[in-house]
């Protein structure tokens, strides 16, 4: 079974036009749903991966990388991840406030981290990239910059800042759009991010490479856009058997 399946039963995922007002199997809460498993399973969002979502807050607070998209890598490679879902933007969050943590030059608390996460909570839904347009990548690394610079209801240039930063994030993601990918997005938004605060702060983190070879493309459950992609890494592409690669251009 893989992780893009329903984590209860290993059916696929089916995404909904319309909202449908469903009951989480695992905690019982009942709210309005954009997907379900093809056997009706539920699980909500805070169901759905919490388990992953505490390793990379875990990995976060205690990895000692100021390469953020080193961070990331690691993050990606863990068992559990599904290959699409607004972990990614936890990851986003994580992989950028460590390495600022870690660079040191501003000072981020583990207080700060952990808050970065709840705010992220409340904005990064799954499925809604597509829904409303709004990537939950783009709360995610808002939070950051918002935490950086004291950004908050009410306040002036800090707001700007954090609304600059999330305006450029989800400029460049949509250079990556047709079909959407979390794992491309949250490089695209690291990049972003990174680059942001050299030209807000000063601050250039130690980036070796940020065009992270990918090695889930064969996963994806909306077909990989390949060779359109930044960090399609052909050499490690291995489509399943039945499952012959996309083509280019009708993903
Ligand atoms: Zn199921
Ligand atoms: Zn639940």
């Amino acid at each position: 079974m893989e992780t893009e399946d329903c984590a209860l039963c290993g059916a696929p995922i089916e995404y909904l036009t319309g909202f449908r007002e469903l009951t989480c199997e695992s905690c019982g809460r009942r709210e309005p749903a954009h997907a379900v498993c093809s056997k009706g399973h539920y699980l909500c969002d805070s169901c759905h991966g919490a388990g992953i979502r505490k390793t990379i807050m875990d990995m976060a607070l205690m990895t000692l990388e100021k390469d953020p998209f080193k961070t990331a890598e690691a993050m990606f490679s863990q068992p559990g991840l599904p290959m699409l879902g607004c972990e990614h933007a936890c990851i986003a969050a994580g992989a950028f406030l460590s390495a600022v943590k870690n660079d040191g030059r501003i000072k981020i608390s583990n207080k700060q981290l952990h808050e970065a996460f709840q705010r992220l909570s409340r904005q990064a839904a799954g499925g809604y990239c597509g829904l409303t347009g709004v990537c939950g990548i783009l709360p995610a690394l808002g939070a950051c910059v918002s935490i950086l610079y004291g950004s908050r209801c009410g306040k002036d240039i800090e707001q700007r800042l954090t609304m600059e930063a999330v305006t450029r994030v989800s400029s460049e993601i949509v250079k990556l759009t047709g079909p959407s990918c979390c794992k491309a997005y949250a490089l695209a938004g690291l990049g972003v991010a990174v680059d942001f605060l050299k030209d807000a702060s000063g601050v250039a983190l130690p980036v070796q490479n940020r065009i992270v070879k990918c090695l889930w493309s064969a996963r994806h459950p909306h077909g990989c856009r390949l060779d359109k992609c930044p960090y399609f890494d052909l050499a490690s592409y291995r489509p399943a058997a039945g499952n012959p690669p996309h083509s280019v251009g009708l993903c």
